[in-house]
């Protein structure tokens, strides 16, 4: 295979591309990080309310994984699906 000629017109082209991609990828990269920071932020929030509440912020619930259980009173609990374990 020989390699294709490059017109002036689609060197231009290619860096107008190359720019979009990098804006983008910016834009990508900065979102990821706000989300990032909101999620510690969310963390963060959710121990100090669950050590207030004298709650145990336990894994993920195996059945239907949308949350974390909670632990109160020896009892394991999914506040989503209603899962429920004595300890
Ligand atoms: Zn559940």
């Amino acid at each position: 295979m020989t390699p294709r000629e490059t017109y002036p017109q689609e060197r231009q082209r290619e860096r107008t591309g190359d720019r979009a991609r990098r804006a983008q990828l910016e834009q990508v990269t900065e979102r990821l990080e706000a989300t990032e920071r909101r999620l510690t932020q969310l963390q963060n929030t959710v121990r100090a309310v669950a050590r207030e509440a004298d709650v145990t912020v336990s894994g993920p619930c195996g059945r239907c994984g949308r949350v974390n259980l909670l632990v109160t009173d020896g009892t394991l609990h999914c506040p989503m699906c209603g899962y429920r374990r004595s300890l």
